[in-house]
């Protein structure tokens, strides 16, 4: 974990490239996604200034919140399944908000516990099967309905990219994302946040506007 640091402001001045280049305007939040890694990278993450961490799963990511001491923000990136919504109570963000019958489990949830909780939308703008979440054109309508439920701060969209695309079909894809905050917007969301960009693919992220960037392997190596 010697190298972050340096990996981190090495990522950091391409971000801050990125964003100009890309003349959005918008901060952006780089998230370390210290999923398969121990403990000491979200330490060696903080270390080194980043604030905000990631995980997919939610067993793991407790376990790391019982073990580590740091005061970092903590993101759920990954598919999270109905019964284990009252976790999503742990997170700051849950980034992976990807169907109706699971909004509506995280309001029970939020009811029970007096409380609101922040969301993304995930959208799955390539249509790819492998990827979850929300069809793009299925967004106004649920925007709606997600809405009318009132425990749910629906801060804005989540989205993956397929591996290894083309530039073109990337920045395609981040474009949908944009069109569907302004649907979640439109339906009265406090929706700002576009959480995009992984390791292969956050300067053409930032680029097309990214507010969050979900970074694994850049910073921590590969996961084996
Ligand atoms: C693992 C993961 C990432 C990070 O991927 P890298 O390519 O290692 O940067 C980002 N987002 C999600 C949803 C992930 O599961």
């Amino acid at each position: 974990m010697d190298h972050v640091r340096e990996t981190v402001s090495e990522v950091r001045s391409r971000i801050a490239a990125a964003r100009s280049r890309g003349g959005h305007g918008q901060e952006v939040t780089l998230v370390a996604v210290t999923k398969t890694h121990g403990p000491d990278a979200v330490e060696a993450a903080y270390a080194a200034g980043v604030l905000d961490v990631g995980e997919n799963k939610v067993q793991e990511a407790e376990g790391k919140m019982a073990q580590v001491a740091v005061p970092v923000r903590w993101h759920l990136i990954g598919h999270l399944q109905r019964n284990k919504a009252r976790s999503a109570l742990r997170f700051d963000l849950v980034h992976s908000m990807d169907s109706e019958r699971l909004a509506a489990a995280l309001h029970d949830e939020a009811v029970k516990a007096a409380r609101s909780l922040d969301v993304l939308l995930q959208v799955n703008v390539s249509g790819e099967d492998s990827k979850g979440g929300v069809a793009l054109a299925d967004v106004p309508a649920l925007a709606d309905r997600l809405h009318a439920l009132g425990t749910l701060r629906v801060r804005g969209v989540m989205t993956m990219a397929p591996f290894e695309a083309a530039e073109a079909t990337l920045r395609t894809v981040f474009a949908g994302a944009r069109t569907a905050r302004v649907a979640l917007q439109q339906a009265g969301h406090p929706a700002e946040w576009l959480s995009m960009g992984m390791s292969g693919d956050y300067e053409i992220a930032v680029e097309e506007g990214a507010t969050h960037v979900r970074l694994g392997t850049v910073l921590f190596g590969s996961r084996t």
